[in-house]
Order: structure tokens, then C-alpha cells, then sequence
């Protein structure tokens, strides 16, 4: 079982902002930021090591990035965003089904790097 399978299945409700053949985007359940998006990969890959290792994921991250350019646009993003992905357990990683950040809707100071 995997929770962003079931929520890209319809077996658990989440609040969509775009969807296509190959990516759903819905607002995060725990929001960091007014805007808190996560762009995920309806095949389910681990993280975005699976991702680089698998035949098709060049594919995958085209399509991530055209989520990512869409969901930047419907929430009026156009003064900068943020996007994170946690990979591992180091990396802060809680569901196994990779997926990307997407945060914005106010100046975002706390940097990491
Ligand atoms: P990460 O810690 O990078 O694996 O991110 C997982 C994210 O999924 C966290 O920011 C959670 O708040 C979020 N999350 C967990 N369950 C749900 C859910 N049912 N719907 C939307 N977001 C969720
Ligand atoms: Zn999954």
C-alpha cells in the first residue's frame, strides 16, 4: 500500500490544482506556505533515485516539470517559488512515493542552501 497511489487511485480524497496523463498536483494536507503543492508521478517510483535509474524517467521529470510550470500558473506564482524533494530518511522522506514541493504565495527567507 502506498498513500500517494491511493490519492492518485481516488480511493483517498485530496484538493487537486492539476492533473494530466501523467502527473497529479494537489495541495498538501500540512501546508508550509500559503501555496503548498505536491507534484507527483501517477507511476509509482520510490524516490528520485528510482526515478533516474528507470527507462522512462526522463519522461517523468519532463512531465514533473510541466506540473510544476502549470501549478506555478493557476496559483499565480509568477514573483518566485520554491521546490524541494526529500529523498531518504536523512533527507526527510516520509512517503515512498517520490514527489516535489511546490511553495510560494509569500518572500521565502528560510534558506538552506
Ligand atoms: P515528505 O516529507 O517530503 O515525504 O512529504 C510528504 C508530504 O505529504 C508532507 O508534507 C505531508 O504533509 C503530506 N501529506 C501526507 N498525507 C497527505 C495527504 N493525505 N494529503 C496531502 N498531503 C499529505
Ligand atoms: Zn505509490
Amino acid at each position: 500500500m502506498c498513500l500517494f497511489c491511493d490519492i492518485i487511485e481516488g480511493k483517498i480524497p485530496s484538493t487537486k490544482v492539476y492533473e494530466d496523463e501523467k502527473v497529479l498536483c494537489f495541495r498538501d494536507i500540512n501546508p508550509a506556505a500559503p501555496t503548498h503543492v505536491l507534484v507527483v508521478p501517477k507511476k509509482h517510483y520510490d524516490d528520485i533515485l528510482d526515478v533516474a535509474s528507470s527507462e522512462d524517467g526522463a519522461e517523468t521529470l519532463a512531465a514533473v516539470a510541466n506540473g510544476i510550470a502549470k501549478v506555478a500558473e493557476i496559483e499565480n506564482l509568477g514573483t518566485g517559488f520554491r521546490v524541494i524533494n526529500n529523498c531518504g530518511e536523512d533527507g526527510g522522506q516520509t512517503v515512498k512515493h517520490v514527489h516535489f514541493h511546490v511553495i510560494g504565495g509569500v518572500k521565502l527567507t528560510e534558506k538552506i542552501i
